[in-house]
């Protein structure tokens, strides 16, 4: 994931450009319709309006590259504002969404009110005793865990579902306009993707699973008491073993097998 400053200019390159480029267009077919009606006013013997005119032209020549700095200086400045957001929101290692961000966009109604006013779906997922991996391989190893298993997550969901890692090996996961089912056999598949991937840090291999809480909120479900049941969920896998999902299972009647 790159972050710099150089890449989002890089990224933004066409669009700096293409808004020049409209911006000479206007300034060209501008001035060449101060010629026409100069031209005009001559040939009708308007001096004066011949001389303001002139002077108009003139004075759209010289302010061309004050203009062309300024839009210069305005895609600078709406580049680095879009830098910090992006910086702000977003968590370095996996190039996720980190946990204020996510928040966020709950809160923001992104979820629930923006798909089609139905429902969503939560979860929380944490790496079963990820510290082993630090503890045994080094914390470049448990770095490069954590951005395969992003990878991995965003691999097996859709573009419009929001994953963001809430701190440490704990992810969160909403998926927009899903029902309660969907959100089970999402669950399912990444636990079972998880299960089976080999995780590589140079010639190291290393097998993982994780641990799952999944809730499923309504239209006018509360988001906030969601995290907080996913969450809570999460931790109810662990005690049950691990490698399993736990869902709000007064809502929906879903095979429990795992
Ligand atoms: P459990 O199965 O109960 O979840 O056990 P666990 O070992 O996964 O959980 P625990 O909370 O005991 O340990 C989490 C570890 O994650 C401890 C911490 O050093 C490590 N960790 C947190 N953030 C990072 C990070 O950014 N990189 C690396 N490499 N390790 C991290
Ligand atoms: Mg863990
Ligand atoms: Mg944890």
């Amino acid at each position: 994931m790159n972050l710099s400053f150089g890449n989002i200019v890089r990224n933004r390159r066409g669009l700096i450009l293409s808004r020049s480029l409209v911006l000479m267009v206007a300034i060209i077919v501008f001035t060449q319709m101060i010629n026409t009606v100069f031209f005009a006013s001559e040939l009708r013997g308007e001096a004066q309006i011949a001389d303001s005119l002139l002077t108009l032209r003139f004075t759209v020549v010289v302010a061309i590259p004050f203009v062309l700095y300024m839009v210069f200086l305005q895609a600078r400045a709406d580049l680095a504002v879009e830098y910090f957001r992006k910086l702000s929101r977003t968590d370095p290692l996996t190039g996720l969404f980190n946990r204020r961000a996510f928040i966020d966009l709950l809160q923001e109604g992104r979820v629930t009110r923006e798909g089609l006013g139905d429902s969503a779906s939560l979860m929380v997922l944490d790496i079963d005793h990820f510290k082993r991996v630090n503890d045994t391989y080094g914390h470049e190893a448990g770095d490069a865990v954590l951005i395969q298993m992003a990878d991995l997550f965003r691999a097996n969901l859709r573009p419009d579902d929001i994953i963001g890692r809430l701190g440490g090996e704990e992810f969160a996961i909403a998926l927009n306009r899903s029902s309660a089912r969907e959100c089970w056999h999402v669950a399912q598949r990444l636990r079972h993707e998880v299960e089976r991937h080999v995780f590589r840090h140079e010639d190291i291999e290393m097998k993982l699973t994780i641990s799952i809480g999944a809730t499923h909120v309504g239209k006018d479900g509360d988001l906030s008491d969601a995290m907080q049941e996913a969450d809570m969920l999460a931790y109810k896998s662990k005690r049950e073993g691990r490698n399993r999902i736990s869902y709000g299972s007064d809502r929906v009647d879903i095979p429990f097998a795992v």
